[in-house]
């Protein structure tokens, strides 16, 4: 079980706080907690809280996984890489200003602490992740499903073996001998900073390629349609996203992105889904709402029998247990509400004809009770 604090906590704001309410309360404790500016014990593990809680509030799609799964959900599909890519570092210049010169886009190396493994050496590089956008059935939903998609995306190039180089040969690079990393100083208000940055002419591989692969002209990628058969788990909904590893784009010396499916579910006219049961209408007569009987209702998984009592009104809802949709997370599954609507005969035979008059002579009585409390009523 995670012990991980909850993010909206860790920020002092609310669930249903604004994106301005959580970028405000974020600013406020980065002041404080800074490594560079704060003065706090344990500043930048702090520091590190503070931000993990920022990166995911503020990118929709990771707040409202986090929103829907919690801690446990969210972990098991975001990395920490993945939490902070996309962190929008411009909130340093607001915080802190822009420094005399340089700015404050050094900060990012900040980051790089927080990953053990990219400490003093070159940020990994990795491939850009892809989205791809799967239409469902409600059916295949509730059941799941393998689904055969093709997608396009850069793979390793066979030719150079990926390196981008014709012979394989690499030469270390002489902007950053080797490194892939070079150091700057930058000043800002709180002192002088020594900062690492990628090297921008060998994008920290710390290698030059000298005979360039043609095939793929030094990138070491091509572009490949690939087909994958993808299995979708029973209980998804729309907005549910599944998560491919390395099936996204390959980049040279670095690893493959992701691929995420994200998962829509077409509208079906009868079924509607809220959560995990589902509803539906069906029509009843008046003389099947009158008298009561049993009527074969489709439910996702065939049909079953359902008891409509004796002075069934129109609107009633019914209630099928189980018979909803299974829960992606727990066991247990939702149910189904079933609307009966008395439908009013808008065609006779003269025999009903015959038979309602016959029906409405009875009803009289009680018609007039009616009006006759309604004129009391108001005496
Ligand atoms: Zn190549
Ligand atoms: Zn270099």
């Amino acid at each position: 079980m995670t012990t991980k604090r909850d993010y909206y906590e860790i920020l002092g704001v609310g669930k249903n706080a604004s994106k301005e309410e959580i970028k405000k309360a974020y600013k406020e404790l980065a002041k404080k907690y800074h490594p560079d500016v704060s003065k706090e014990a344990n500043a930048a593990e702090k520091f590190k809280e503070i931000s993990e809680a920022y990166a995911v509030l503020s990118d929709d799609q990771k707040k409202s996984t986090y929103d829907q799964f919690g801690h446990s959900g969210f972990d098991q599909r975001y990395s920490q890489e993945d939490i902070f890519r996309g962190f929008d570092f411009d909130i340093f210049n607001e915080i802190f200003g822009r420094g005399s010169g340089r700015g404050f886009h050094e900060f990012d190396n900040i980051f790089d602490m927080f990953f053990d493994s990219s400490r003093g050496r070159p940020r990994e590089r990795r491939g850009n992740d892809l989205r791809y956008d799967l239409e469902i059935s409600l059916k295949e939903a509730a059941f799941g499903t393998k689904k055969t998609i093709n997608i396009t995306k850069l793979d390793k190039c066979d030719n150079c073996n990926a390196t981008g180089s014709k012979d394989g040969k690499l030469d270390r690079c002489s902007n950053c001998n080797g490194h892939g990393m070079v150091s700057r100083i930058a000043r800002t208000p709180f002192g002088t900073l020594t900062t690492s940055t990628t090297c921008n002419r060998c994008h920290g591989t710390g290698q030059i390629t000298k005979n360039v692969c043609n095939i793929c002209n030094g990138e070491g990628l091509k572009k490949v349609r690939k087909e994958l058969e993808v299995e979708i788990p029973q209980g998804v909904d729309t907005g549910s996203t599944l998560r491919l590893k390395a099936e996204g784009n390959s980049v040279k010396g670095g690893r493959s992105g992701d691929l995420y499916i994200v998962v829509h579910i077409q509208e079906n006219e009868f079924f509607k889904r809220k959560e995990n049961d589902i509803y539906i209408k069906v029509p009843i007569t008046f003389t099947q709402a009158a008298l009561g009987t049993r009527i074969e209702i489709p439910t996702l998984d065939g049909s079953v029998e359902m008891k409509i009592p004796p002075g069934t009104q129109s609107g009633t809802l019914f209630r099928l247990k189980g018979k909803g949709i299974k829960d992606i997370e727990h066991n247990g599954y939702g149910d189904q509400y079933v609307e009966v609507n008395i439908v009013t005969p808008s065609k006779l035979s003269k025999k009903q004809i015959e038979l309602f008059k016959e029906l409405e002579k009875t009803e009289l009585d009680t018609q007039k009770s009616f009006f006759q409390r309604l004129r009391d009523s108001l005496k």
